[in-house]
Order: structure tokens, then C-alpha cells, then sequence
């Protein structure tokens, strides 16, 4: 496993998180300041559509943040060392799964047992 090559890859999609997060941050605002600039909305469909978009802007932040935050553990794993180990049982998380997902923190079985649990 090459850690400067996973490194650079999580660094990259960092900036990627980072820019997508604000730009999200920033169509909220701003549809925030339109919804509130229009005293009353038109119909019901307005209405619903802006609180439909709101939401899903909601949900889209969280999975940045969730993302970003993924990836700082991973940056971290590296610098502590732990990098390529399972947070969860300490084994080997296997090499494929580290090129296709730079920030996974967990094996595929304690991602699936966790996720069963939530
Ligand atoms: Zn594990």
C-alpha cells in the first residue's frame, strides 16, 4: 500500500468535500434569502417546492459533512500509523477496498454489522 499515493488521493477529495459542502452552504443561504424575501408564497406548489429544496440541500450537507469527516479520520489513520487497519477489530481492511474508497476507516464486515445496527 502505497500511503503517499492514499494521501494524496484523500487530500484531493477533501478539497473536493470542502468546496462541495460550501457550495452547498451558499445555495442554502441564498434560497433561505429568497424564501424569505417573498412575504407570501404565490400557491402551495411554491411553497412545497422551496421546502422540498431546503431539504434536500439538508440532506446533501450531511453527507459531505459525514464524507469530510470521514476523510480527516483517515488522514489522521495515517499520521497515527493505523492507516489500512479496521477502526472497529484492528485487522487488515483489504487493499482493494482502500483503492476504491481511500477513506474507509472500517473492514467490509464491520461496516455491514454496524450499518445493520443503526
Ligand atoms: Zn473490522
Amino acid at each position: 500500500m502505497n500511503l503517499q499515493h492514499q494521501r494524496k488521493l484523500l487530500t484531493d477529495l477533501r478539497a473536493q468535500y470542502e468546496a462541495g459542502l460550501s457550495d452547498v452552504k451558499e445555495q442554502r443561504r441564498s434560497g433561505l434569502r429568497r424564501y424569505e424575501s417573498t412575504e407570501v408564497p404565490d400557491d402551495d406548489v411554491d411553497a412545497g417546492t422551496v421546502l422540498f429544496d431546503r431539504e434536500r440541500n439538508e440532506v446533501i450537507e450531511e453527507d459531505f459533512a459525514a464524507l469530510l469527516k470521514q476523510v480527516e479520520r483517515a488522514l489522521a489513520k495515517i499520521d497515527e500509523g493505523t492507516y489500512g487497519l479496521c477502526d472497529n477489530c484492528r485487522k487488515p481492511i483489504p487493499e482493494e477496498r482502500l483503492k476504491a474508497l481511500p477513506y474507509a476507516t472500517l473492514g467490509i464486515d464491520c461496516q455491514e454489522r454496524l450499518e445493520r445496527s443503526a
